[in-house]
């Protein structure tokens, strides 16, 4: 299975990405993980990317369409992949098209999960995550079992810099004004399912399943 999964910031996409990476047993790929990732490395593409993120804007189409190919022409994704936070923007999509084309292979399907604002920003600012195992939690919603340590490693919980509420209202804005035309993208080529992200994630995951069982 070839499955991007989309939604706004906060929907809910990483929770549910570690769902079906599980049992379609493929690889997740989150653009937003692979650069939070390089600013932690410092690498060049890290300093540059960290500039848009700090912000809430997306970074540059090129610098990301080059590292999703990448990715996508490693070995383990020949047998499927899990895209998370990529396309984001028409020629992210296009040029997704076209390494499939290049690859003889074709998108089977695109969740999207759908939530309304408030809730959005009540998920953005309490989310916290595992410095070393990444694992994310919510201070109201999933709280861990012990305060600010993860319940898998026991490292610290730290909160994402963008998180805050200044940045996370602009990155709604830069998902309603760049990222939302490509649920017209997907719908016209018959392969959107919506998926209302405003319940228990158990819920929201077996929603999810059944709508790839049927892709
Ligand atoms: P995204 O990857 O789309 O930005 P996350 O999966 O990181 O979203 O979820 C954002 C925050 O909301 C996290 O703190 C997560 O624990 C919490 N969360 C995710 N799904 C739900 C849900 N269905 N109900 C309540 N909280 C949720
Ligand atoms: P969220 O989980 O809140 O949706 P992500 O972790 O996917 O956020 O992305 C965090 C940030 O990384 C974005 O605000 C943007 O700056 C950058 N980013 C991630 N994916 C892309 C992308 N496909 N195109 C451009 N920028 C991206
Ligand atoms: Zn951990």
């Amino acid at each position: 299975m070839n499955i991007v999964i989309m939604g706004p910031p906060g929907a809910g996409k990483g929770t549910q990405a570690e769902f079906i990476k599980n049992k379609y047993q493929i690889p997740h790929i989150s653009t937003g993980d692979m650069f939070r990732e390089a600013v932690k490395k410092g690498t060049p593409m890290g300093k540059e990317a960290q500039k848009y993120m700090n912000e809430g804007k997306l970074v540059p189409d090129q610098v990301t369409i080059g590292i999703v190919e990448d990715r996508l022409a490693e070995a383990d994704c020949q047998a499927g992949f899990l895209l998370d936070g990529f396309p984001r923007t028409i020629v992210q999509a296009q040029a997704l098209d076209g390494v499939m084309e290049k690859l003889g292979r074709k998108i089977d399907a695109v969740i999207n999960i759908t939530v309304p604002d408030n809730i959005l920003i009540q998920r953005m600012s309490g989310r916290v995550s595992c410095k070393e195992c990444g694992k994310v939690y919510h201070l109201v919603f999933s709280p861990p079992a012990v305060e600010g340590k993860c319940d898998e490693c026991s490292a610290e919980l730290i909160q994402r810099s963008d998180d805050n509420a200044e940045t996370a209202a602009k990155r709604l804005q830069v998902y309603n004004e760049q990222t939302s035309p490509l649920l017209d993208y997907y719908q016209d080529k018959g392969l959107l399912r919506n998926v209302d992200g405003d319940r228990d994630p158990k819920l929201v995951g077996s929603d999810i399943a059944a709508s790839l069982d049927k892709a």
